[in-house]
């Protein structure tokens, strides 16, 4: 083994076995945001043999704030952050396997991207697509490690199906849309990202090396500028939880599958198509080259139209700027995306 890993095989409970069991490890990673883009650094510097990024977003200034994959030229060219994440990985560490997938999560997709993978970090901002991993790993039997910041409060918890409660046993219902701050309207500072990242990805490298009698096995909640540092133990299962006991697992349903949605506080909407397809992006450019402004990257083309911002990927997404009413939105992708 080179000799790269070398202070990390020198920490005893990991040594030469665990960096071998790291580097044949597989790891899913939910968003590449502020905690994907400290997790895929930190796993990716460990070692960990392969990482799949699935991000819907591209590269903004004011991402650069707190997402420390990051450059001001990846926000220049509105590079995709699946895309951005593995170039910078690249320079970080040749010698493992990035996948980067620009996609939006969802029922559609969510078990083929976890079933070949060991482990799944979220590093989203929602708590719809967490209860959509928490329903993929419970039937997949996968373990996942919950993250949340906003503002300086983080919080974390990671969860082993069957053996410890699921995301759904301790929050039975989803918090209800604009009832929870979230970055976009309470802000958020780095050093939280840092603490719940190290937390989680912490958690990871025990897991991945076989030390699972070392999780931390409750809620951990922290805010680092109140200095409020809370540990609550978890006890076992929910025997009535409708996830884990009962395994009704309804976000993946496509009835209850939501292909709209208000980005929270950006003042945008993302459109998805009900069905995967791909779009011509080059050719969609063209077509929209007399109606507006057009930009275009291999990854995206952008579009705008008197106050709104089309923001096309080639999976049919579109990220639309400048409303918050789905309504708008589907009406302006039906016009110039098409439906
Ligand atoms: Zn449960």
């Amino acid at each position: 083994m080179n000799e790269r890993y070398s202070r990390q095989i020198l920490f005893s409970e990991i040594g030469k076995e665990g960096q071998e069991k790291l580097l044949n490890s597989r790891v899913l990673l939910v968003g590449c945001g502020a905690l994907g883009a400290s997790h895929a650094e930190i796993l990716a510097r460990a070692g960990v043999g392969f990482l799949r990024i699935v991000d819907r977003d591209f590269v903004e200034l004011t991402n650069l704030q707190r997402q420390t994959l990051y450059s001001e030229a990846d926000a220049r060219e509105r590079l995709p952050k699946a895309i951005a994440a593995r170039k910078r990985i690249r320079e970080i560490n040749s010698e493992i396997e990035t996948e980067a997938i620009v996609a939006d999560v969802n029922y559609s997709n969510i078990e083929s991207l976890v079933k070949d993978c060991d482990l799944v970090l979220d590093g989203t901002d929602n708590f719809q697509i967490r209860y959509l991993i928490n329903d993929a790993c419970v039937k997949l039997n996968k373990i996942w490690i919950y993250g949340a910041a906003v503002s300086a409060y983080g919080a974390t918890m990671t969860i082993m199906p069957q053996k410890t409660p699921c995301l759904r046993c301790i929050f039975e219902e989803m918090p209800s849309a604009g009832s929870a701050p979230t970055c976009d309207t309470a802000g958020v500072i780095q050093p939280i990202i840092s603490s719940i990242s190290a937390i989680q990805t912490t958690e990871a490298l025990k897991i991945l090396t076989g030390n699972t009698d070392r999780l931390h096995k409750s809620l951990i909640q922290i805010d680092v500028w109140n200095n409020d540092w809370r540990k609550i133990k978890l006890g076992k299962p929910n025997e009535d939880c409708e996830t884990c006991a009962r395994a009704n697992f309804e976000f993946l349903d496509s009835e209850t599958g939501e292909f709209s949605a208000v980005l929270c506080g950006r003042n945008a909407v993302q459109i998805a198509p009900p069905r995967a397809t791909r779009i011509n992006l080059p050719q969609l450019a063209e077509r929209l080259e007399s109606l507006g402004e057009v930009k275009q990257n291999e990854y995206l083309v952008r579009f705008t139209t008197g106050a709104n911002e089309l923001t096309i990927f080639a999976d049919a997404r579109a990220i639309i700027r400048g409303t918050d009413d789905i309504a708008v939105a589907r009406s302006l992708y039906a016009k110039f995306v098409g439906s």
